[in-house]
């Protein structure tokens, strides 16, 4: 493996030296090689390589914020107070004037946070004005919609909820509407999909991923990157992705971000790195982010085994690494191992880094290390190959502005209100029902609706800018559509809109509206909304230390509870609400996650059943943050003993969402019993039968447990999954399929194998024992994967 890459840097050492030559015979040429749209992407990427200064490589490896994201983060300062600041978002010293002659120098090669179409072209022109005319690589966390900075985009789901559709097609869909938008706003690389496996729902950033189980988030991450990449993001409607963040901040020490992770080498290959090697190697992604936490005393920014040996040597990365913001300098600064901001671009560099987020002096630093013979160029040389052949495939090289008569017609279009909408509706998963829902008889009924996210944009999720009124609806509104057609008379109380804030006063006039209605809608959870700081309760760098409901909201249900009316909960979270006692004294749970701009739109037809709930949940709803590590997939011996005073079972099981209808499965059947060799395939079949009244959607899932094996197995795995919409006493058959690789682990010497033995199939609609039905099949041979 080392030879690939030694043999690599020996090549383009070789090849710039013919490159320069070549160079040379064609300057009498008016267009240079890499200027020549119809030359091949290395031969353009070498041409120009061959033209380019030390400086200049180091200036493409370095990227800063937009120009309007610094005027912003000044917020009252004046430009001549910026060196008296260290805030984030802007750099001590610099002016965006300072910013703005670097670009036009050649000396920045990529931009994130650009806030505006009209921004991203100014930008691109002045990249224009350089010597060899490189144009940015500008980039933007478009998480789920490009809606971080654009007002009227599409803002759809987040990922915690499009992960609860078990939808992989859909993603796919909404990640390559995704990446129209993004093109039709000047951006081209999405720092997404976060593609980190949630072990401890006491993260903030839950709702940014897709789940707990290693191969659903590596299902959902590969249709995501396939949605924006396309066959290799060469076209002007597909970006670059970025899987993040490498590796398992996910299951930090105290659930806080960036905190340390301690995790065996068992873990990190069976659990957090599975996503990562399918995004290499099924999507080709061509981006990785390193995390902001240290693994077992590593710092992610300079953990050359995983960069280096592990994804490009071993699994074959082909693309860049990115740095988390100012993580390079934080290997210092933070994790105080090394001495200065330089030494840590040497650590990070030799262990694999390609590109610095964000900011001056790290090109200085590159340029001096090479120049102490430190560094050797070769590391920069191969970063700054990646990143052009990004910017030529592209298509940057021949146009790298935007049409800006085409933004309002290319973003936040009816197809993509369809698909954001239609993602909702997928992803809400009802948790209790004890008939109530749908809402029958409504005629002439009083529904009170209140609750802190009744009527605010937390149904947008974490990144997300504000939206205008008419580009989203609330979940009162959504209500409200239907008040017509059902002939109900609804009122609503804003009890505090956010869940911090909810006064003894306002319960009490929330309790006696309450007392006059008919029935209640409760709109309870948490509030990731980004552009919301002070009264976020969840997200980016706010932790959960309890998984129950935030400030008074557990009041608040309790008084309306005092009311004896009957109440539907519904709430709006990216994370986990551990709620026993509420879940039990309310008639229905509608958990909305975070659905998006259409959310309000879906759970309201949801309630009224013109959309029957088909949503699974992707992790475990725990009963208590002390039941934590609470995940389906535990060891075998996770449960042997209980707790003085907790019960062990979770609250809701992984996998599990009610319906309106019934389904009935039959005993799983397979197309033979063998497992033979690395490309055979079992198909596992399995009849299910709407036995209920309304037509339904269901998630047919496939879990497999290896029985006996050399090192410790989970009891159970999900290895495959199919939507399957069904009539009133419809049947339908659905197969599903298992590779080597459903059956694989990591042996002793962490090579990828099938062990020899009996495996056990369960088929069902949720992780639960009750809800599966068994089958065995057997490998008589070890099978070596990897
Ligand atoms: C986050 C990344 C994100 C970056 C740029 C960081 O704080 O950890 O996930 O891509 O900011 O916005």
């Amino acid at each position: 493996m080392r030879l690939t890459k030694v043999s690599f840097s020996f090549l383009l050492a070789i090849s710039l030296f013919f490159g320069c030559q070549a160079q040379k015979k064609t300057s009498k040429s008016d267009t240079p090689i890499y200027l020549n749209p119809s030359a091949n992407v290395d031969a353009r990427i070498q041409d120009l390589m061959s033209r380019m200064t030390l400086e200049d490589k180091a200036a493409q490896m370095s990227q800063y914020v937009g120009l309007e994201h610094m005027r912003k983060a000044l917020g009252d300062l004046s430009e001549d107070d910026l060196d008296k600041n260290d805030a984030q978002g802007f750099y001590p010293g610099f002016k965006t004037t300072d910013i703005a002659r670097l670009t036009e120098e050649g000396k920045i090669g990529s931009f994130l946070h650009v806030l505006t179409a009209e921004e991203a072209n100014e930008l691109q022109a002045l990249a224009q004005k350089s010597p060899l005319k490189i144009p940015l690589l500008i980039g933007i966390d478009a998480i789920h919609g490009n809606a971080y900075y654009q007002g009227g985009a599409t803002v759809y789901p987040t990922p915690i909820t499009q992960a609860a559709t078990f939808n992989d097609d859909l993603m796919r869909k909404v990640s390559a509407q995704t990446a129209t938008e993004m093109r039709a706003t000047g951006t081209q690389w999405t720092f997404t999909p976060n593609i980190d496996v949630l072990r401890d729902p006491r993260w903030g950033r839950t709702g940014e991923t897709f789940g707990e189980d290693p191969f659903l988030v590596g299902n959902m991450g590969v249709a995501a990157i396939e949605g924006l990449q396309g066959e290799d993001f060469s076209s002007t409607n597909h970006v670059i992705a970025c899987a993040k963040h490498l590796i398992a901040g996910s299951q930090s020490i105290n659930g806080l971000n960036a905190s340390p992770t301690d995790v065996s080498k068992r873990t990190l290959f069976e659990i957090f790195l599975p996503p990562y090697r399918r995004a290499v190697q099924e999507a080709n992604v061509f981006s990785i982010m390193a995390a902001h936490n240290e693994v077992n005393g590593m710092p992610g920014h300079m953990d050359k085994f995983m960069m280096t040996d592990l994804m490009r040597n071993r699994w074959g990365f082909k693309g860049f690494y990115v740095s988390d913001w100012n993580d390079i300098s934080r290997i210092a600064k933070w994790h105080h191992v090394a001495k200065d901001f330089k030494e840590s671009v040497l650590f990070s560099l030799s262990a694999g880094m390609d590109m610095n987020m964000h900011g001056p002096f790290f090109q200085d630093y590159v340029v001096e290390l090479v120049n102490e013979g430190k560094l050797g160029v070769e590391r920069v040389n191969d970063a700054v190959y990646k990143i052009l052949e990004a910017k030529f495939k592209l298509g940057l090289f021949e146009n790298p502005y935007v049409d800006l008569k085409k933004v309002k017609t290319t973003i936040f279009t009816p197809e993509h209100q369809e698909a954001a909408l239609q993602q909702a509706r997928e992803g809400i998963v009802l948790q209790k029902n004890d008939g109530i829902l749908p809402l029958r008889n409504l005629d002439g009924k009083r529904i009170f609706i209140t609750g802190p996210n009744a009527d605010n944009m937390t149904i947008l999720g974490d990144w997300t800018s504000p939206q205008p009124d008419e580009n989203y609806v609330t979940i009162k509104e959504g209500i409200d559509q239907f008040a017509k057609k059902y002939k109900f008379n609804s009122e609503y109380y804003d009890c505090g809109q956010r869940s911090k804030w909810i006064t003894d006063e306002n319960i009490n006039i929330a309790k006696s509206k309450a007392a006059q209605s008919d029935l209640v809608v409760l709109v309870l959870g948490e509030n990731s909304y980004r552009h919301d700081w002070p009264n976020k309760t969840t997200g980016e760098n706010i932790d959960r230390a309890t998984l129950a409901l935030s400030g008074n909201q557990l009041n608040l249900a309790k008084a309306i509870i005092e009311t004896g009316k009957p109440i539907v909960v519904v709430y709006v979270s990216g994370s986990p609400i551990a709620e026993p006692w509420l879940e039990s004294n309310v008639k229905a749970v509608v958990n909305a996650w975070e659905p998006g701009a259409f959310g309000g739109q879906a759970v309201a037809e949801i309630l009224m059943g013109e959309v029957n709930p088909s949503g699974k949940l992707p992790l475990t709803v725990p009963r208590s943050v002390g039941q934590l590590q609470m995940v389906y997939n535990h060891k075998p011996t996770a449960y042997i003993h209980k707790y003085n005073t907790e019960k062990k079972v979770p609250l809701h099981p992984f996998g599990f969402g009610l319906s309106y209808t019934s389904f009935q499965f039959s005993e799983p059947q397979v197309s033979k019993t063998s497992f033979n060799s690395i490309d055979d395939k079992i198909l596992v079949s399995v009849n299910v039968t709407n036995t209920g009244e309304m037509e339904g959607e269901e998630v047919v899932q496939m879990y497999i447990r290896d029985n006996i094996s050399s090192y410790t197995r989970p009891i159970k795995e999900l290895k495959g999954y199919k939507r399957v919409s069904l009539e009133p006493g419809e049947t339908k058959t659905v197969s599903l399929e298992i590779k080597a690789e459903s059956l694989a682990f990591y042996d002793a010497d962490f090579h990828f194998v099938v062990e020899p033995g009996e495996f056990t199939i369960m088929t069902g609609n949720s992780s639960a024992d009750k809800d599966l039905k068994s089958i065995t099949i057997n490998a008589p041979d070890k099978i070596i994967l990897d």
